[in-house]
């Protein structure tokens, strides 16, 4: 099994706002996205990063369009989902499954680039999210127009998959595939129905964290940073624990990796020759 992360965009925030006890210096954050090429199910997207839906689309909402305006991601062409794909000999119509870790627009903004794809994600938030007026979903980082019209119909919800018993430091999960390759672990804190993605297979065990930090240093140093970002989190107090299960499974000789740190890592497109 094969896993590379591209960077779809870049974009900054002054650390301090990312990092407890930062700078007001601007970091530039990527916006990583996954490629997995799995044995049996193929190509799999671990979500889409930013596309051009997000920040161009014509079809973006009032609240879309000044979230584009303040945040301005600057896209990397070259690492695009379509690009990188071609890089590995695919075309979006190969892409049979796309894995969402959760419902922001940085994760979800290039579905609909993807009309053969069913999307694993959280049924359990998606019915919450069904239940939310707009305005409601706004204030949860929640876009609706970005989602393709048929989202729901394709959705293959984590309810359904097995469950994988947590062993030591190693924390458990749903069983995507059936096979133990791909475990995704809940990781509550960030965003409503966040989870993370475990590789135990691995020869160094991995779990893609997504956004329970934007920065490795965070995690590690115990800065969580508190307000304003408090004020962005599903649930703030929840962002300890879910970062104390991170730590012990480093501690325990495992990688984590986030979407938006800036360290390159070995599995970045970036940091090898395809
Ligand atoms: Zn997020």
């Amino acid at each position: 099994m094969k896993i590379v992360f591209a960077n779809s965009a870049w974009v900054s925030a002054a650390e301090r706002l990312i990092l407890h006890g930062g700078s007001w210096q601007s970091v530039r954050l990527r916006v990583r996205y996954g490629l997995i090429i799995h044995p049996r199910a193929g190509p799999v997207l671990i979500d889409t990063g930013y596309t051009p839906q997000a920040t161009r689309g014509t079809d973006r909402g009032t609240a879309l369009r000044l979230y584009g305006a303040i945040l301005k991601p600057q896209l990397n062409a070259a690492e695009q989902p379509l690009p990188v794909l071609a890089r590995f000999g695919l075309t979006p119509q190969d892409v049979r499954t796309v894995i969402v870790t959760h419902f922001h627009a940085d994760h979800i903004s290039g579905l609909s680039q993807f009309a053969n794809a069913r999307f694993i994600a959280s049924d359990a938030a998606w019915s919450r999210l069904k239940a939310r007026t707009a305005w409601q979903n706004l204030r949860h980082g929640v876009f609706a127009e970005l989602f393709p019209t048929d989202f729901e119909t394709r959705l293959d919800g984590l309810s359904s998959k097995a469950r994988i018993a947590p062993r030591g430091a190693i924390p458990g999960g749903a069983d995507l595939f059936g096979d133990g390759s791909v475990v995704a672990v809940d990781l509550p804190g960030h965003a409503d129905g966040q989870f993370g993605l475990l590789f135990a297979g691995m020869e160094r065990p991995l779990l893609y964290a997504v956004d329970v930090q934007w920065l490795l240093a965070a995690l590690v140093q115990r800065r969580t940073p508190g307000f304003p970002a408090s004020l962005l989190a599903e649930d703030f107090t929840a962002i300890e624990p879910t970062s104390e299960v991170l730590r012990r499974f480093l501690a325990d000789g495992g990688e984590v990796m986030f979407c938006h740190d800036p360290e390159p890592k070995s599995y970045d497109l970036d940091g090898e020759s395809v």
